[in-house]
């Protein structure tokens, strides 16, 4: 079996802790490789090399910086076939998803080109006599990210490319489920020019992101995942003084409209719902048709669809839909939530449980579901359940269905699907969700703009890429100079003011 290990300093380091996590082909339902758990001891090695390593890169001008990531792009387009290979194999989503993932990723690249432009600082020329004042951004020193197995490329790019683009060393804890492409990434890096220990990749659980939280050196944390873990590495790294954005999870309603486009609606929520197995904390997993008839007219659409859906491994190429959940555990909890909707009385309109496929009986695949009259107080409702599994709630009034979208703990993205202009701008105006979709089922935001949901689904101020990335990634130094500076001035006991 295949022994992975860290990437640090530029090498490919085994673990010396003696701890492994076992890494699957899910279609297959096999182990392929195990990848070291970092001990502290390891970690600590790891925030050694880049605090040496960070101050050389933070004093190279951000041209030279912009020029790494430029490189990068390329790398990237060229390996394309590679890297998805690559993340299809260890996460089980489809070619043409896998490749989704990493050009989202390196769009965050290509707009840290802009480096250059997104660091330059302000000037006021005489604030007073004699005085200006200017401020800079300075890059941190040495940040983390903590990353989910569901994005395995584009993600840590997400948190990588901005942090290295501001002049900070980048330590990534990947997920353990998949931890083959940031080290392809990490590699990709450093052909581009990256200087060794700029970024570096520490495998690990618990016991690593507890060395991240805990270390003096490491200024900020970047996080994505489930939100128990969001909550407590924000907790932790907060109270030790780090920066820290913590994204969770989430619930996405979709609001549909007596006078929506059914067959629009059907093929988005075709995608949104089942695509990547519902393993996106952008997937819709509840629909909110308003008034009767648009409830059945909506069943009545989806239910073939949902019955057609093509399940199948990667190596299918582009003749499946969907593939395998990450791990044995995540299918049988996807199919006990599924037997809790039941017993709880929702409707199930397409039961996907019991789905098998030949050949690949031991792969971790779990056919796609469908419910109708499922209400607010069931488990399937209240839970991410992360599966190709979409709740129906129908609601009698526009107010009754986004009042649910409201309701909810979770406010990661919502979308309304309508023909009616006011009814649309009322919901992006009023909705207390992150990332809104007007007739667009998954609205993530483009990497010039910024990523992030509210309520239960983010921790912390500042989102994803865009701007705010640079603003994360940087702290802002103001300076106050006069010249000349032999002004001769008495003391002054009172605060300086501009009168
Ligand atoms: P997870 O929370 O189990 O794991 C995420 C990371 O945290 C991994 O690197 C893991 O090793 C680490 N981790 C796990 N348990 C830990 C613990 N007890 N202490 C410290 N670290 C721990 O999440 P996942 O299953 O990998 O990913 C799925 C989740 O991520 C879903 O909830 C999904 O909604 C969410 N997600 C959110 C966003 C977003 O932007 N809001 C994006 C993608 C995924």
């Amino acid at each position: 079996m295949q022994e992975l290990t860290h990437y640090l300093n530029g090498e490919h380091v085994n673990g010396t802790s003696g701890r492994f996590a076992d890494v699957y082909n899910p279609a297959i339902g096999e182990i392929i490789s195990r990848t070291p758990l970092a001990s502290k001891a390891e970690m600590d090695q790891a925030v050694q090399y880049a605090a040496a390593a960070q101050p050389a890169w933070a004093a190279k001008n951000p041209q030279r910086r912009a020029r790494v990531m430029m490189k990068m792009v390329d790398l990237m387009h060229r390996d394309m076939d590679k890297l998805a290979e690559a993340l299809s194999r260890e996460h089980g989503k489809t070619l043409p998803d896998a490749k989704g993932d990493v050009i989202r990723g390196l769009e965050v690249v290509e707009y840290c080109i802009g480096a250059p432009q997104l660091l330059k600082g302000e000037f006021t020329d005489g604030a007073g006599p004699g005085i200006d004042m200017y401020s800079m951004k300075q890059a941190l020193g040495v940040c983390a990210g903590v990353t989910p197995f569901n994005f395995p490329a584009m993600i840590p790019m997400w948190m990588f490319a901005p942090a290295i683009a501001c002049g900070n060393a980048f330590i990534l804890k990947p997920s353990e489920r998949n931890p083959s492409v940031p080290i392809m990434l990490a590699e990709l890096m450093e052909e581009a020019g990256l200087p060794k220990g700029i970024l570096q990749i520490v495998n690990g659980d618990k016991e690593a992101v507890d060395a991240i939280i805990d270390h003096p050196e490491i200024q900020s944390i970047g996080f994505v995942g489930s939100t128990p873990i969001a909550q407590y590495i924000y907790a932790g790294g907060c109270a030790n003084g780090k920066r820290v954005q913590a994204f969770g999870g989430a619930k996405n309603h979709a609001i549909i409209m007596p006078d929506a486009d059914m067959d629009n609606v059907v093929n988005a929520l075709i995608g949104a719902g089942y695509g990547a197995a519902g393993e996106r904390c952008m997937a819709i997993s509840v629909a909110v048709p308003v008034g009767e008839d648009t409830a059945d007219r909506l069943i009545k659409a989806l239910t073939p669809r949902v019955e057609s859906l093509k399940i199948g491994p990667y190596t299918s190429g582009d003749d499946v839909d969907f593939g395998p959940v990450i791990t044995g555990a995540a299918k049988e909890k996807i199919n006990a939530l599924v037997q809790s909707g039941v017993d709880q009385g929702a409707t199930l309109a397409v039961d996907g449980r019991g789905f098998s496929l030949q050949g690949y009986e031991d792969g971790f695949f779990v056919g796609a579901s469908l419910f109708d009259n499922v209400t607010t107080d069931m488990d399937i409702y209240k839970q991410e359940i992360f599966g190709p599994v979409l709740s129906t709630v129908r609601a009698k009034t526009y107010e009754e269905a986004i009042g649910y979208a409201m309701d909810h703990e979770y406010g990661n993205g919502t979308a309304i699907f309508t023909r009616d202009g006011d009814t649309a701008r009322d919901f992006a105006s009023r909705i207390n969700v992150g990332m809104v979709g007007v007739n667009v089922p998954i609205p993530v935001p483009l990497a010039y703009h910024t990523f992030g949901g509210w309520k239960k689904s983010a921790f912390g101020d500042l989102n994803q890429h865009g701007p705010d990335a640079f603003k994360f990634y940087t702290r802002t130094k103001t300076v106050t100079s006069r010249w000349p500076s032999g002004t001769k001035e008495g003391a002054n006991f009172s605060i300086p003011t501009m009168e």
